[in-house]
């Protein structure tokens, strides 16, 4: 069975203490290969490697460092398919969607803020008659970057780019559920001529590697994308050491549909919002409010397109969803379903996991869920399941709407469907949360601020955002 390997200081390596962990392939529910769990003995050697070629990475200058990303994006681009289908093998999500989204995301990330860093500017403040501050941006050093299963490169490298770009050496641990394609990316790192030790990638579980990133002493920031749970804890590990937290977690997200708005164009998006990725995107909306006049409208429309969506296995050109990322998760996610089904919900479509045939009938299958008459503040509606599980709730009011859309502990991202422009943007305005697409859904410019409020995080990504959080402002005053 392969064996993964760590990629630290240039070559890939086993784990100090020989430790390995399964890697599972959710679509037939079989282990095809292990990791590393790697412990602070991985990390210590990491930290070292990356405090060698921190000096001269960092005096690089911007413009050098943007050749060698943009390598390492064309590396990628160039081995896209192998890419893709090695994302879609370890994550479940449908072949489909890892060369639409995942892959040429991954792509864009280090173009992006290859160039990005070439157009950075630190500010000036003029004090006339007395002098003139001009801010200092240098980067931290070395830096953690913990990434989840969801979305496995295009998260990990939208940590990683900034970092580099900005003269970062950096520490990155994927997600130990999903960590082939970071295994793969250390190949095209070494084809791209990164000096060793500036990118050090560790595979392990959360406990241990991520634990070890997090309490080293010489990695003076970490980028964290998971769990609020998780992001609590590396909150308070990381606080006594004074250490720059970005932390981009959970999020319960709501969709809301006026009457006034574009039906059709609303009902495909939101089968896309509910369900894209088996509903295992931290933007997904889960709970879909409807105002009244079109509720009955929409539930009829709405279950007859999710009861036609097709579930299959990950290279089936057909599947609209593949396999959920884990046993564990597909559990966690059941017990939802049944939690709602006590709290008085009925299941309008789905609830079901899905039998599928051989090799694939051990895989983590699940029928899109669609539920309703559920109070808005009951703990289906206020926490995060994370998978392919949506209510739907009427409303009369604007008020009443933005209560319940407000109610959870989380404000990532909410969707606003209407053709009432006020409307928008009064309610755009009002809502918690970090993003608000109108009329819309995932769409991303990478410049913009993204992240949330409340539980689902501190700190914002993408951008001119992600480049202040890797670097550190000194502010320099000359008197006239
Ligand atoms: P998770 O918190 O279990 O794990 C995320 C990463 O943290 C993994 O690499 C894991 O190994 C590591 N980790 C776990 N425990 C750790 C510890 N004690 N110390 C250091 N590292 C540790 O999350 P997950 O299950 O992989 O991902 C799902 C969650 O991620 C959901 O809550 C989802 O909403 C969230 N998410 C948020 C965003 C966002 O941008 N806000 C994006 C994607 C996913």
């Amino acid at each position: 069975m392969e064996k993964l390997q760590n990629f630290i200081n240039g070559f890939f390596c086993d784990p100090v203490e020989g430790k390995y962990i399964d890697n599972w392939e959710p679509a037939t529910g079989t282990v095809y290969s292990q990791i590393p769990n790697s412990g602070p003995k991985d990390v210590e050697n990491a930290v070292a490697a990356a405090h060698e070629a921190f000096p001269m990475w960092s005096s690089m200058g911007a413009q050098k460092r943007g050749e060698i990303m943009r390598r390492i994006s064309e590396g990628i681009e160039r081995r896209r398919e192998e890419f893709a289908m090695a994302e879609s093998r370890d994550n479940g999500k449908p072949l489909q969607l890892a060369r639409a989204v995942d892959i040429p995301r991954a792509v864009s990330n280090f173009h992006f803020f290859a160039t990005a860093v070439e157009h950075f500017a630190a500010e000036s403040h003029h004090m006339e008659g007395t002098g003139i501050n001009y801010t200092l941006r240098k980067p931290i050093g070395i830096v953690g970057c913990i990434s989840p299963w969801n979305l496995p490169l295009y998260l990990f490298s939208w940590k990683i780019a900034p970092a580099l770009a900005t003269g970062n050496c950096v520490v990155a641990k994927p997600s130990e559920v999903t960590p082939y394609t970071a295994y793969l990316l250390g190949e095209v790192i070494k084809e791209s001529g990164m000096p060793p030790g500036v990118l050090n990638i560790l595979h392990g579980e959360g406990g241990t590697a991520g634990d070890a990133i997090v309490k080293h002493p010489q990695i003076k920031a970490i980028s964290f994308t998971g769990g609020t749970n998780t992001g609590e804890y590396i909150a308070r590990t990381a606080a006594p050491m004074f250490k720059k937290l970005s932390l981009e977690l959970g999020g319960k997200n709501p969709n809301i549909i006026f009457a006034d708005c574009d039906f059709d164009d609303m009902l495909s998006t939101t089968l896309r919002s509910s369900f894209a990725n088996q509903g295992q995107i931290c933007l997904c909306g889960s709970r879909i409010f409807v105002e009244r006049p079109i509720y009955e409208k929409f539930r009829e429309a709405f279950v007859k397109r999710v009861d036609e969506t097709v579930v299959s296995y990950p290279d089936d050109p057909h599947a609209k969803m593949g396999a959920l990322v884990s046993k564990a998760h597909l559990e966690k996610v059941c017990s939802y379903i049944e939690l709602a089904k006590e709290e008085g919900g009925t299941v309008l479509s789905g609830g079901v996991r899905v039998e599928m045939p051989e090799p694939y009938q051990n895989g983590y299958y699940l029928r899109p869920t669609v539920i309703e008459g559920l109070r808005y503040d009951c703990r289906t509606n206020q926490e995060e399941i994370f998978g392919p599980v949506v209510t739907i709730t009427p409303f009369d009011t604007e008020e009443e709407v933005l209560i319940m859309a407000n109610s959870t502990p989380y404000g990532l991202s909410a969707t606003l469907w209407t053709s009432d422009l006020k409307r928008a943007h009064r309610m755009a305005e009002k809502i918690e949360s970090g993003i608000v697409w109108i009329n819309a859904w995932l769409v991303r410019d990478l410049r913009t601020p993204f992240g949330g409020m409340k539980a689902s995080g501190v700190g914002r990504e993408g951008g001119w955002e992600a480049l202040r959080f890797f670097t550190e402002p000194k502010n320099v005053f000359v008197k006239y």
